[in-house]
């Protein structure tokens, strides 16, 4: 088996339990040198309500902004940094579409999802032309097994460039999602969101005011990287 990211090889360690029982063997994907390259968001310097990294654990400047803007609040989990290694990764996953990279953080994203016991999972849509190009999902991708309740889909057909828009303005674009299916299903309900890369928080925080207004009781977010 070589990296799938370096094609080097990989050494698989082996633990007690997997040499007892083979069955229960995990091959990692990744050697050990490239899974060094990603950051881990883990320890106190960071903002409790979207893990940005930051001197203090006070809220950041965004998430104050958002509690201004909305009555509740979003706390959100990101896994990794959105660093150099894995501005890479995303851009080999899904602008270079290689869907074989999903492998490489399925296992752990899926376990820490598994953890929040959210009753619903919805995972934030790609818009149809994302799609016919892409021709996957990158955030369901990222999953193994989990059940999803796929209520959200696009209004628009792509949305502008974020990267071009002041902070005040990416905070305050017009909800791109509507609601599909039976949205009925998510009164009183703990629901959570799940999206790769959380950039402003825009995105999630569009998708959980839909899910409030459907009755959701609780909305919190999971992303891959920050
Ligand atoms: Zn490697
Ligand atoms: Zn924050």
């Amino acid at each position: 088996m070589n990296c799938l990211l370096c094609n080097g090889p990989v050494a698989a360690k082996l633990t007690i339990r997997e040499l007892i029982w083979p069955g229960s063997l995990v091959m990692p994907v990744v050697c050990s040198k490239c899974r060094q390259q990603f950051m881990p968001l883990e320890g106190e310097q960071r903002c409790p309500a979207c893990c940005r990294l930051q001197d203090a654990s006070q809220l950041c400047p965004e998430c104050r902004c958002w509690r201004q803007m909305y009555s509740w609040k979003l706390t959100h989990q990101a896994l990794y940094c959105y660093n150099t290694a894995m501005k890479e990764f995303m851009h080999q996953y899904k602008f270079a579409g290689d869907y074989r990279l999903r492998a490489v953080f399925a296992a752990e994203f899926t376990a820490a999802i598994r953890q929040k016991r959210a009753e619903v999972v919805v995972p934030i849509p790609v818009t149809q032309a994302t799609m016919a190009t892409r021709g996957f999902n990158q955030v369901t991708g990222l999953l193994d097994g989990v059940k999803l309740t796929p209520c959200l889909q696009h209004r628009t057909l792509e949305k502008t460039a974020q990267s071009h828009k002041s902070r005040r303005e990416r905070l305050q674009t017009p909800q791109p999602f509507a609601l599909s299916g039976p949205a009925a299903d998510l009164a009183g309900k703990r629901v959570l969101l799940v999206d790769d890369v959380y950039t402003t928080g825009r995105t999630l925080y569009h998708a959980a005011d839909l899910l409030y207004q459907a009755g959701a009781a609780n909305v919190i977010s999971i992303s891959l990287a920050r």
